[in-house]
């Protein structure tokens, strides 16, 4: 029986091209291509075509070598800024940001020698969005609604003061200091004050979806800032338009939709109730409510930056790319690149008192000027593994020192067992699972 020949989808030829590359990463394109009809033998695909995605991917090698060239100007890059005016002396004298150029964006280096075990800085989050086993202790009175810290009997413990008996709020809080801090963010997703922010948290919680559930506490932080004064506004705002992002087009091009994330009818529908919980909520009742809370108009720009369906999917993507494993979005944290083999790793070791702090710490010795690194992925996983990871999350085509050893050396791995297992035990009791 004859089985006709077919022309794939551009997303088809997209996703089979990703993989590929992922696998084979220092192919040329000829190469490339061979092996994509091989294993698609009933897909007509020209070599130009196939060239093409690959170009447009960010996934051709550099002309001039059969290697990747180590400065990742072929590789898909999320696209950050600075943050004009950032104190980060307020964490640490011992680091500063850099911006390495258009591709790379920033990072962090070292102003100093650095030795193996000091600790660089402590940092609380610029909002949490704690994964679900402490979000649903903090939805039970369980853990401190700010913090995550699980609550004890200590008579320091706080009930969320604007829970009311016909619209009770399960917040509570571990001391006052959580709870003035909570002031940030809290009112807008406060059961009691704006009772039309439920239905958001509910749906990211139904679907487990920790981009959503950050983007609703970013964006009450920044509303919430809106009605202070200026400074606390453009402040805030500053740090959340300079995280990285990718753009909608290259995130779904690196395999986006392809992973664990909702599928497009699942975002129309967030987005309608992001909408209703933030600007317009559905009932009068739940728009008075809001109201008292968001007495100033906002400004015609802020509004379409928050609310556009546009800006709430690039929204969810910075809250994606920029998001601590346990679900904390820090100001310095979020500065540092990635690397398989890491030089700093992050901790949280106020388990009692402030769980949410992180405490970032010198894995070996750094000299000054030398860039700080942390994994975004299980250091464990084999090149091509973490490879792949790293390129649907849209980071492109890893280049650090170790794969790019790795690769040359395929036969004798350069990183040391003991090393890695010690990387492992890392992930496993700070970062949780990944
Ligand atoms: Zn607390
Ligand atoms: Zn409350
Ligand atoms: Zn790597």
């Amino acid at each position: 029986m004859a089985t006709s020949v077919v022309s794939p989808s551009a997303d088809e030829l997209k996703s089979a091209l990703v993989d590929l590359r992922a696998e084979h990463p220092t192919l040329g394109i000829a190469k490339l291509h061979e092996l994509l009809l091989s294993a698609n033998p009933f897909w007509t695909v020209s070599e130009k075509r196939t060239r093409k995605v690959l170009q447009s991917e960010g996934l051709t090698l550099s002309p001039s070598s059969a290697k990747p060239s180590t400065d990742g100007a072929n590789s898909i890059h999320p696209s950050s800024r600075i943050i004009e005016g950032l104190d980060i002396e307020k964490w640490t004298t011992k680091v500063e940001v850099k911006y390495f150029g258009k591709t790379k964006g920033k990072g962090l280096v070292a102003k100093e020698s650095i030795a193996a075990g000091e600790i660089l800085w402590k940092e609380d989050p610029f909002i949490l969005a704690p994964e679900w086993d402490l979000y649903d202790l903090q939805m039970s009175s369980l853990a401190c609604g700010y913090c995550s810290t699980p609550l004890t009997n200590s008579p320091l413990v706080i009930p969320c003061p604007m829970s009311s008996s016909t619209t009770p709020c399960p917040v509570r809080f571990c001391s006052r200091l959580c709870l003035a801090r909570s002031g940030r963010t809290h009112p807008l997703l406060c059961a009691s004050q704006n009772p039309a922010s439920a239905p958001l948290l509910h749906f990211a919680r139904r679907n487990q979806w920790m981009a959503l559930q950050a983007l609703a506490q970013c964006t009450a932080r920044v509303l919430i800032a809106q009605q202070q004064d200026e400074k606390t506004f453009s402040e805030d705002w500053e740090v959340v338009r300079a995280l990285a992002q990718l753009g909608m087009e290259e995130r779904v091009k690196s395999g986006w939709l392809g992973g664990a994330e909702p599928d497009r009818a699942t975002w129309k529908k967030a987005h309608r109730i992001y909408v209703q919980a933030f600007q317009e909520p559905a009932t009068e009742p739940e728009k008075k409510r809001l109201s008292k809370l968001l007495k100033k108009p906002l400004s015609k720009d802020v509004a379409h930056e928050l609310f556009d369906y546009d800006r709430f999917l690039s929204g969810l993507g910075r809250m994606s790319l920029n998001l601590e494993a346990h679900g904390g979005l820090y100001i310095l944290h979020s500065h540092i690149n990635h690397s398989c083999m890491p030089n700093v790793s992050v901790r949280h070791l106020d388990q009692r008192t402030a769980l949410s702090r992180i405490t970032v710490i010198a894995r070996q010795d750094i000299a000054p000027g030398e860039e700080l690194f942390i994994t975004y992925v299980n250091p464990e996983q084999p090149l091509d593994q973490r490879r792949r990871q790293l390129i649907e999350w849209g980071f492109g085509l890893c280049k650090c020192d170790r794969c790019v050893a790795e690769e040359s050396e395929t036969s004798e791995a350069t990183v040391g067992k003991a090393d890695v297992d010690d990387l492992e035990a890392e992930l496993k009791a700070g970062l949780g699972v990944m």
